[in-house]
This record gives C-alpha cells, structure tokens and sequence, in this order.
C-alpha cells in the first residue's frame, strides 16, 4: 500500500501553504495533497475578491494577516523574481454610523497596538479625503493606509502550490471519500487510487470541511455559504474613485475597483443568508440592494451597467465566523484548517504555517493559536470577530 506521512485533504490556498511550510519547517517525509478537482473551479480561492487587511477584532486574525502581508512584501525573495500578484495596496475604507462608533474605535486601538496602520477619519476628514462621495448617515471610517489591499487570488495559490511542487510535496487528483481512524488516523481512502496509509492527516478541504470533519466523525459547523459578485462598469466613475479603497458601507454593501471595472457584494443578514447553496445567480439584489447604497454613497455611480456576475461559496464557521486552526481534541494525527468565513485566502500561508509548526514541533512557535483551535467549539466559547464582510 502507498504511504505518504502527511496527507492533506485540499489543495487551495490552506492546503498547499501546509505542504509549503511543512517543508520550510525542516519537515523532510513525505507529503501528499489530494484534490478533486486540480482546475479549482468551484473552490474558494479563486473566486475570491482576494482582500487583504490588518482591521479586524480580533488579535489572531490582525497575526495571520500580517504573516501573509510580510509574505507579499517579499514575494519574489520567496518565489522568484517573476513572482508577481498584482497588489494593490489602497486600503480598506471601513464606515461605521453613529452606533457603531465605538466598535470602529475599539478595533482601531487594538489595531494600532498591534503595528497596524489604520487612520480614523471623523466625518469633517471623510469628506475632505474623499470628496466625490456623500457621507449622510456615516459618523465615522477607518482607513488602512499601508498594508491592506487586494491582489490576484489565483495566481497566489499557483505559486503557493508550485513552491510545494519544488519542495517535493505531490498533488494527486482524486477525492477522499473515506478515513481509517481508531485512536489515530492509519489511512485514507481515495475514490480513484483506493487506500493510502498515512502518519497524518490535515482537513484543508473548504466548503467541503465539514462533510471531511464527518469522516472521522466529528462535527464541524463548516459548509458553504453563497454569496454573490457582480462586476460593474460605472462610466462616470471619478479617477479618485477608481484609484481608492475598498470601500465597506455602514449597511452591509462593500465595493472596490477591479481594472476599469467595480466589485460590488454584500453581507447577508440573517433573513437574507442564501438557503440554497447552488451556483444560480440572483440578480435582483443588485437592484434591491446594492444599487441604492452606492448610489447614495458615490452619486457619480447613478448611472451603471453590471457586465458580469458569479457565485462564490464561503468556507463558513456557522458557530462564531472565523478560522478553525489546530488538533483534533481526541485523534492526535488529524489537524483542522477550516471555517474562514471570508477571510481565508489572507489567512491561509498563515495557517499553513501554523499547522505545519503542530505537525513539526508539536507546538505554535510563529503566533499562538490556541484560541482558535476546535476545542471553543464543544465549550461554547466562540471567537467573535466584529468585521465579518
Ligand atoms: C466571493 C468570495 C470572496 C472572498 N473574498 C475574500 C477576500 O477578499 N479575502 C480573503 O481573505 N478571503 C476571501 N474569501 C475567502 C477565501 O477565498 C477562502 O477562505 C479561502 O480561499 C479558503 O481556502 P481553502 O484552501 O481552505 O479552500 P478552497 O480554496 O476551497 O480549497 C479547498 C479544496 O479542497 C478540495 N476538496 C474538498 N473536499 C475534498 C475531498 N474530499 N478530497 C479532495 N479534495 C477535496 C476542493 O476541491 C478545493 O479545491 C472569499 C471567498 C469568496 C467565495
């Protein structure tokens, strides 16, 4: 029987920053990543908006993100001189109403604290920043004026994935379908290859976290969550606009340039959280509600034309919204990389990293994720973090 000493169950941006960094950690046996479908079709990375940010709630999430800030600073030391991802370093423009002001001032305290350069703007200092847009019902933003951006989330996994390749790891293409596990992980089974014998296992696998969490029979609030991208043409659109932020409404609505082109999304409430997890586009919430936002916002955009459109799914933590890292509590060989809830493909080299220092050392050494391991789960004491988008 084939034996590989770390299988890893998907290979996005989490599970093959794990079979990088095992390496980059000293690990020298033998990796394996499986993945069910190689093109990456329907997988999370790539339909990804590609966000980065340092303004976040919570202290782990500000760490993994800066990890993967100081990996883009030093993409070609790391990958090579041609290594490039577009990075566009124009910040987040994060609105907050009166009500939410001390949220806003409270993430931006610990932000600072932590080396991340967010600017709080009162209202007088957003319009005289941004004077094309209307600011009627905004107290306050808060601003990453280094550090924050977005780059191309496709082409950071293909050179995440071919520094694993270099490294020796090897991608199979097929499914895990099955686990062998008693008081350890002994082997998976693949739909096409059958059974492979392994010394650990990592749940790399997305949407799909939760149905492989099920394999060894534990149960994981991680499935898919729909969401939808709509790429909008705004001809009179002001150049400052197209040059700015990455702008997060007080309602929900976000946005940010793509070429000559805008993003346009939105966070669900409750109500409106998708109950189907197909890939069927639903156009009526860009009239509904996202139309009615920016025009408000930017009344340049009265007049725009959505060009195109898809459904992405988020790897969703349906339990407190943010990334599951660690040790299964019972089986020592089976790791969790799951749940990022919109923030992942920032967050992945991190975990990977973190994931792989467990498997080396049998410890963090990088950053301390002990609070966000499985273990909150059964204890009911969920990490909430504030900016969700
Ligand atoms: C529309 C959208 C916008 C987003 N915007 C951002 C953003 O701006 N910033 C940000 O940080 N994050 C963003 N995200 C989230 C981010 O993309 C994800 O959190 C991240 O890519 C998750 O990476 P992953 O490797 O865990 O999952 P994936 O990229 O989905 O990879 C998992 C892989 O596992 C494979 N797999 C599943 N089950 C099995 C199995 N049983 N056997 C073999 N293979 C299997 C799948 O085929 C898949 O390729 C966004 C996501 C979406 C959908």
């Amino acid at each position: 029987m084939k034996h590989y000493d770390v299988v890893i169950v998907g290979g996005g941006i989490v599970g093959s920053s794990t079979a990088y960094y095992l390496r980059k950690n000293g690990f020298t046996g033998s990796i394996a990543v499986i993945e069910k479908d190689p093109t990456y079709s329907k997988a999370c990375t790539p339909l990804s908006w590609g966000g980065i940010r340092g303004q976040f709630s919570t202290p782990e999430n500000i760490l993994l993100s800066g990890f993967t800030l100081r990996l883009i600073r030093a993409l070609k030391q790391e990958f090579g001189a041609d290594a490039d991802i577009s990075f566009r370093e124009q910040g987040y423009l994060v609105l907050a109403s009166e009500a939410s002001v001390d949220t806003l001032m409270g993430n931006a305290k610990l932000q600072n604290s932590m080396g991340v350069d967010t600017v709080v703007f009162d209202h007088a200092d957003l319009k005289r920043n941004f004077p094309y847009a209307n600011f009627d019902g905004v107290a306050m933003g808060s601003w990453g004026r280094t550090g924050e951006g977005w780059f191309d989330p496709y082409g950071f996994l293909q050179l995440v994935r071919k520094g694993a390749i270099a490294k020796g790891a090897a991608y199979i293409a097929d499914e895990v379908i099955a686990i062998d596990a008693g008081d350890k992980v002994k082997s998976v089974i693949l739909k096409l290859a059958g059974k492979i014998s392994t010394g650990a296992v990592v749940n790399a696998a997305g949407t799909s976290g939760g149905a492989v969490a099920t394999l060894v029979g534990f149960d994981l609030p991680v499935s898919a969550a729909k969401r939808y991208v709509y790429v909008v043409d705004c001809p009179a659109a002001p150049e400052e606009f197209r040059k700015g932020p990455a702008w997060f409404n007080t309602d929900g609505v976000y946005w940010r340039p793509e070429g000559r082109n805008f993003l346009f999304g939105f966070t669900p409430s409750d109500d409106e959280e998708p109950q189907i997890k197909d890939w069927e586009m639903e156009h009526h919430w860009f009239e509904e509600k996202i139309w009615p936002s920016v025009y408000e916002r930017i009344p340049a955009c009265e007049t725009l034309k959505v060009v195109s459109s898809y459904v992405g799914h988020y790897d969703f933590n349906w339990f407190d919204y943010n990334g599951i890292i660690g040790r299964h509590p019972a089986l020592e060989n089976f790791y969790f990389g799951n749940g990022f809830s919109g923030h992942g493909i920032q967050q992945g080299p991190a975990t990977g990293n973190a994931l792989a220092e467990l498997i080396c050392f049998g410890e963090y050494r990088s950053i301390d994720l002990k609070a966000m391991g499985v273990e909150r789960i059964a204890e009911n004491r969920p990490l909430f973090e504030k900016n969700i988008f």
